[in-house]
């Protein structure tokens, strides 16, 4: 008799935990697929495989529609034809590249040039890949540096084209394509009726809703052990996004050479080990992250300033992570590290 008594509270709770997952509309379904040469996962909350597979798909083809577009790499992208035709006159491109050309030129604006999408001639010269790695000559830094200028792009929205004013110049939409796909990608997940959702290409990423009522958690790599740092409590709708000097790059004379330039001076950054920002925006949070990782300390706690909307997490060279206050109560530390709430 007390045995079966005791039974009843359990019965109780399965029927309202079946209940609350009921009601937050299914089950968490996660895909993986190699996308923007790094690899994309979907996680989606739906009420059966079907229906979650079949968003993951229209996921994934927004995702290699970007590709399409943004893809230096890919012949017929809108990138590959102004690398290639845009010293000669204006090469018409879609809309979409072209909004993302103008989010580009206005960051470009407020940081001084720090991020330019113009940098790919010196990115070359600084090719992590080559093996042996070896530093490119000063004179070749100077040399490449006179074909890296944000000014010299001209823009016109109106006819949606993109001219160069000089010779040899290339762009590369690196530092926030994956952001921009990011954001297409929940914005096809939710037009489908998916409200719930992350869609993360090479750890960046954006959440949508929640996880069965309780908020989405993500982790963020440590730059140096190869552990977590720290997980993030994320708010419905926002993103995170990290730019880092350690998945690209190649060590010289013990040096660390890696794929984020500093226009400025034509050389890798030697800045932070990594730049997390977290934003309403996946590709602003992107292309912030990177602008970060240019500016360094200094000029970036002046841009943060006056961008309060930003939440960042900061690694330094030393391994000292700063985090900004507001993000105190959502963010639990792997590890027994100081941290400065900036
Ligand atoms: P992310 O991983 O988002 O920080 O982007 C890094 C990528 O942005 C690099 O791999 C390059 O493709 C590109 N990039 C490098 N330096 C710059 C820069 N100064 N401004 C804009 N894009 C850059
Ligand atoms: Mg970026």
């Amino acid at each position: 008799m007390n045995k079966r008594r005791s039974v009843y509270p359990y019965i109780a709770l399965l029927l309202a935990a079946t209940l609350m997952l009921a009601s937050c509309g299914g089950e968490v379904y996660r895909y993986s697929r190699p996308v923007m040469g790094t690899v994309a996962n979907v996680t989606v909350v739906a009420p059966d495989r079907d229906v979650a597979l079949q968003a993951a798909e229209a996921a994934f083809a927004e995702m290699a529609r970007i590709e399409k577009l943004m893809s230096p790499r890919l012949e017929g992208s809108d990138v590959s034809r102004i690398n290639r035709g845009a010293a000669a006159g204006p090469v018409q491109v879609s809309r979409e590249t072209c909004r993302v050309l103008e989010a580009a030129a206005a960051l470009a604006e407020e940081t001084g040039g720090a991020f330019d999408v113009t940098f790919v001639p010196l990115g070359r010269i600084w090719d992590y890949r080559r093996k042996p790695f070896a530093p490119p000559s000063d004179a070749l830094v100077v040399r490449t540096k006179m074909l890296v200028d944000y000014r010299k792009i001209v823009l016109e929205p109106r006819n949606r084209t993109v001219r160069f004013l000089r010779d040899g110049m290339e762009i590369g939409l690196g530092a926030l394509a994956k952001g921009y796909a990011v954001g297409r990608a929940v914005a096809a997940l939710r037009a489908l009726g998916i409200r719930d959702c992350i869609v993360e290409i090479g750890g960046d990423l954006q959440v949508s809703g929640t996880r069965l009522g309780r908020p989405w958690i993500t982790g963020l790599r440590h730059p140096r052990n190869g552990g977590i740092l720290l997980s993030i409590e994320m708010q419905p709708g926002m993103s995170v996004v990290t730019s880092g000097d350690y998945e690209r790059a190649a060590v010289s004379r013990g040096r660390r050479y890696h794929h984020i330039i500093d226009p400025r001076t034509g050389r890798p950054t030697e800045t932070f080990e990594s730049v997390s920002v977290i934003a309403g925006d996946p590709m602003r949070a992107d292309a912030v992250a990177t602008a970060l990782f240019v500016l360094g300390e200094g000029e970036g706690m002046q841009f943060l300033a006056r961008h309060r909307e930003l939440q960042v997490i900061l690694v330094d060279l030393q391994g000292g992570v700063r985090i900004s206050r507001s993000l105190r109560d959502r963010v639990t530390l792997f590890e027994n590290i100081p941290v400065r709430w900036i």
